[in-house]
């Protein structure tokens, strides 16, 4: 899995040139962009983790925080770590020292504030009908968006499960991330063990609520899942402009975010498909005239929006 990781991010970390002759012909997309926005009755939005890293928060690069006098030196020390998901997945010799390190991890993205184009993008939905689907776990479109309209679907690094699971449940890691990093201290990379979450039905060790072969897809997810369908049902048949707008989705799971945005603008005549990615040129040729490709940093384009749409980002 590591490796897939390590491929994954010199994916994402692919040199792209900007398509746009001029900062003109950029503005100019922006300003479509913008328009589209606008004229839009619903909007469907998909986030993945290049949203999280237009904000300065990358899970899959090296970080200065694993650097010396950074809050996570000590993991680089002990495991060599530099990056979150270096940590994320590695394979621990032990329990402890795998949820030592999930603890500090939650205790980052818990920590971190919503980012500012979480908060414009807020900002610029907040008057629009509108619904959230996001394949990351960092808690940021939990934080930025209101609860009914958010589909976690790949979890949430802020909740655990049963690692059966047994059980359909989940319980915030809150707790147990304090508890373990005041025993931990300064100095060490290991959660003591009687410390380590343990299910309340079956005593098993509870695990991240975050997509792996156990992942809970329970009632909460569910109830997520459902009002996802009936708000896009909804949106389609309504006749109105649906806009599909993808931000910053990599190429990991193709099939949870862009491939069903591409269906389904290709099969509604009054849908259009708007992606923002710093590592994408290309138009999905099926979708002729309906599609518009901003290829450019998400924080620089929402400032922009904003800007044209004279739209103030939201506080969280
Ligand atoms: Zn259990």
């Amino acid at each position: 899995m590591s490796r897939l990781m390590g491929l994954y991010a010199q994916h994402l970390g692919a040199e792209q040139r900007s398509p746009y002759a001029s900062r003109g012909e950029y503005e100019a997309a922006v300003a479509r962009a913008a328009e589209l926005l606008e004229r839009a009755d619903y909007v469907v939005a998909g986030i993945g983790s290049g949203m999280s890293s237009a904000c300065g928060y990358d899970h899959y690069h090296p970080i200065r925080d694993f650097e010396e006098g950074g809050r996570l030196e000590r993991f680089r020390r002990a495991h060599g770590f530099e990056t979150l998901m270096d940590g994320y997945y590695h394979l621990y010799a032990s329990n402890e020292e795998r949820w030592g390190f999930i603890a500090a991890y939650v205790d980052y993205v818990e920590s971190a504030p919503v980012g500012r184009p979480y908060r414009q993008l807020a900002g610029l939905l907040a008057k629009k009908e509108h619904f959230v689907l996001t394949t990351n776990v960092d808690g940021q479109v939990r934080r930025a968006f209101a609860p009914g309209r958010t589909w976690l679907f790949q979890g949430d690094l802020a909740f655990l499960q049963c690692s059966q699971p047994c059980c359909d449940e989940l319980w915030p890691a809150d707790g147990f991330v304090r508890r373990a990093l005041d025993a931990m201290g300064e100095g060490h990379v290991s959660a003591p063990s009687e410390l380590l979450p343990r299910c309340p039905r079956c005593g098993w060790l509870m695990a991240p609520w975050v997509r792996d072969e156990t992942f809970l897809e329970g009632s909460l997810w569910q109830e997520q899942r459902k009002r996802y369908e009936a708000f896009v049902g909804e949106a389609l048949a309504s006749g109105g402009c649906v806009l599909f707008l993808e931000l910053g989705v990599g190429g990991m799971t193709p099939g949870v975010i862009e491939l069903p945005f591409w269906d389904m603008t290709a099969h509604n005549d009054n849908a259009f498909y708007l992606r923002v990615n710093l590592g994408k040129i290309d138009e999905p040729r099926q979708l002729g005239e309906r599609s518009l490709t901003v290829c450019a940093d998400i924080a620089d384009v929402t400032d922009g929006m904003c800007a044209l749409l004279g739209v103030r980002e939201e506080e969280r």
